[in-house]
């Protein structure tokens, strides 16, 4: 299958997965997931996408500067992998948003040079909602005080959470997984009087469930490219 064919069939189930929650297709992005792939494939689904998801800002960095900027869609390029703090200035430069904020430290670095640039940055911040099954977010017992702290940076512009769903197939583990992020979003909506609209939850081998469970930002990216290859 062709990644043209492969991104027609996940807005498909996107849609139908929608329906079933009450939602309309629009009201829920696709993300496309381009580590490891060449800019030549990012091209070919950057028509179906609402976002570019990228891992690692060496890597984003490589392609941006062969992205072809006058002829491809002009999309947001999120940072979706973890950031550590002396690459953060780099990664300003590069990134539309940071959705994988997970430390106070981060927060106040991005907020430094958000600063120092004159320029509001959106972040999520990413919560660890598989706890010992994954490695990255912050966890959930800490969250009520990193949100805290990150309402109080002015550069930073809090528009929701992400989580990286447990490994397993397991439905009803992923799902309470899920549920506990939007469960987390609707506090800190409460606690902060904020919309934070954004649940960015759900990946090539889950991401019906999380739309169930009220995402609206899922990212794809084997199911779209195909299996990745690490070198
Ligand atoms: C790699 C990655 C994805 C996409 O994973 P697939 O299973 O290939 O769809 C989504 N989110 C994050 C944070 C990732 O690192």
């Amino acid at each position: 299958m062709t990644i043209e064919e492969r991104a027609g069939e996940i807005l498909d189930r996107m849609a139908r997965a929608a329906a079933k929650a009450g939602k309309t297709p629009g009201d829920i992005l696709l993300v496309a997931v381009t580590k490891t792939r060449t800019v030549q494939e990012m091209l070919s689904a950057a028509t179906f996408a609402g976002a570019i998801g990228e891992n690692r800002v060496q890597e984003a960095e490589e392609k941006k500067k062969i992205w072809p900027s006058e002829n491809a869609p002009d999309l947001p390029w999120r940072l979706i992998g973890h950031l550590q703090c002396n690459k953060v200035r780099k990664a300003m430069g590069l990134f539309d948003t940071v959705d994988s904020l997970d430390s106070s430290a981060l927060a106040e670095r991005l907020e430094r040079i958000a600063g120092e640039m004159g320029h509001t940055l959106p972040v999520l911040i990413e919560v660890n909602t598989a706890q010992e099954m994954s490695k990255t977010g912050i966890d959930p017992k800490d969250f009520d005080s990193l949100l805290e702290r990150v309402l109080n940076l002015p550069h930073l512009r809090l528009e929701g959470l992400m989580t990286i769903g447990p490994l397993t197939e397991d439905e009803s583990s992923v799902r309470r997984a899920f549920a506990g992020l939007r469960d987390l979003a609707l506090g800190a909506r409460e606690r902060s009087g904020l919309p934070l609209p954004v649940l960015s939850m759900g990946m090539s081998g889950d991401f019906e469930w999380a739309i169930q469970e009220g995402s609206t930002m899922v990212r794809i990216g084997s199911a779209l490219f195909g299996p990745r290859n690490y070198k």
